[in-house]
C-alpha cells in the first residue's frame, strides 16, 4: 500500500514498455515528446477515455483485465477503419489507493493486448486523481494512401453484416451488475478487437461501409445509415449470430433487446454490395473471417431507421418499459 508518486510510476512504465527506439519510432518514452516516422500512407488516430465508476469497476476485474480491456476497446476503433495498429499514448489519473502491484498488473495487461496486435506505447502522462481512476488512450494505426473503411459508404440494397457474435458483452455486463460470474461476464471484461478482420475487409475491398459496434447494433447501425446519407435498414432477428453461451439463455424479448441494443460487442458492423456476396461467403468458408449477413440497407422510410423483424415476419420492438429508442439501460455511453 503506497501513495503513488510520478517518478515511481514512470519507472514501472519504462520497465514494462521499454525506452529503446522502435521501428518507425526513433524516440519513445523519456523525452518531452516521442518521435515517430509513420512512413507512406495515412495515419489513423483515435482517442478515448475510461473513467472508474462509469466505464469500469475495480471490484469486477483484475488490474490486468482492466488494462487489457482499455487497450482492446481502443484497438476496436482502429479495427473499424481497417487500420494496422502502430503506436499508443497512455495518460493515467491515479487515485492514492493504487498500489504498485495494481499498477504493474494494469500496465502489463495494457501492453500485452497492444503488443499482440503489433502496437507499442511511445509516451504518456500521469497525474493524481482525487476520487476516481481515469485513463485516456490515443492510438495510431497505419492505412494505405487511399484511406480506411468509413461509415459513410453504405448503399441501398447492400447486405448488412456483422463479425463474430452479438450480445455477449451486454449479457455479461448484466451478469456482473447482478453479481453473477459467468462465461459472458468474461466476454464483457475481455473483448476481442477485430483488428485483423478490419484489415482484411479493407484489403479485399469488400465493405462499402464499416465501423466497430461499441454502443449496440441498433444505435451503431443508425449512425452508419445516417453517415451514409439517411438510409433505413431491415435486420432479421433470426440471423443474428449468437455464441453458444448466449444461445443457452432464454430467448425472451428482453434477451433480444439486450443483444440488439445492449452494446459492448466490439464486433465489426459492415455493409457489402450484394454482387460480392460470393466473395464474402468464400472468406467465411475458408475460415479467414467469421461474419454473418443479418439484413439489408433500404430506402429511407418514416419512423425509426432500423426495423427489426422476427423470424415469423412480424416486427420486433426495441422499445419497452425502461428501453428507450437507441439507448437501453445497458447502453451507458
Ligand atoms: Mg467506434
Amino acid at each position: 500500500m503506497a501513495i503513488f508518486d510520478e517518478a515511481r510510476f514512470i519507472r514501472l512504465v519504462e520497465a514494462r514498455f521499454g525506452t529503446a527506439p522502435l521501428p518507425g519510432a526513433p524516440l519513445t518514452i523519456g523525452d518531452d515528446c516521442a518521435l515517430i516516422a509513420p512512413g507512406p500512407g495515412l495515419t489513423a488516430v483515435t482517442t478515448d477515455t475510461m473513467v472508474e465508476g462509469v466505464h469500469f469497476k475495480r471490484a469486477w476485474a483484475t488490474a490486468k483485465q482492466i488494462g487489457q480491456r482499455l487497450a482492446a476497446v481502443n484497438l476496436s476503433d482502429l479495427a473499424g477503419m481497417g487500420a494496422e495498429p502502430t503506436f499508443a499514448l497512455l495518460s493515467v489519473s491515479l487515485t492514492h489507493d493504487v498500489t504498485e502491484g495494481w499498477a504493474k498488473g494494469f500496465l502489463d495487461g495494457f501492453a500485452t493486448e497492444l503488443e499482440s496486435h503489433g502496437c507499442r506505447v511511445v509516451g504518456g502522462n500521469m497525474t493524481a486523481a482525487p476520487a476516481a481512476l481515469s485513463f485516456t488512450v490515443t492510438l495510431m494505426g497505419r492505412l494505405p494512401k487511399r484511406g480506411g473503411l468509413l461509415r459513410s459508404g453504405a448503399k441501398v440494397g447492400d447486405l448488412v453484416c456483422v463479425t463474430g457474435t452479438l450480445g455477449d458483452g451486454a449479457l455479461g455486463y448484466l451478469d456482473l451488475t447482478a453479481g453473477r460470474k459467468s462465461a459472458l461476464a468474461g466476454r464483457y471484461l475481455s473483448p476481442t478487437p477485430r483488428v485483423e478482420w478490419g484489415q482484411l475487409l479493407l484489403r479485399e475491398r469488400l465493405a462499402t461501409a464499416c465501423m466497430d459496434i461499441s454502443d449496440g447494433l441498433a444505435l451503431d447501425l443508425e449512425r452508419m445509415l445516417a453517415a451514409s446519407g439517411g438510409h433505413s435498414a431491415r435486420i432479421d432477428l433470426g440471423k443474428i449470430p449468437l455464441s453458444p453461451a448466449a444461445r443457452r439463455r432464454e430467448p425472451t424479448d428482453d434477451f433480444w433487446r439486450t443483444v440488439v441494443a445492449g452494446g459492448d460487442d466490439y464486433e465489426l458492423l459492415f455493409t457489402v454490395n450484394p454482387r460480392k456476396e460470393a466473395r464474402l461467403s468464400r472468406l467465411v468458408s475458408e475460415g479467414v473471417l467469421t461474419a454473418s449477413i443479418i439484413g439489408r440497407v433500404e430506402s429511407p422510410r418514416s419512423g425509426a431507421p432500423v426495423r427489426v423483424i422476427r423470424p415469423d415476419g412480424t416486427p420486433f420492438s426495441l422499445s419497452s418499459a425502461g428501453w428507450l429508442h437507441g439507448g437501453s439501460p445497458v447502453n451507458r455511453r
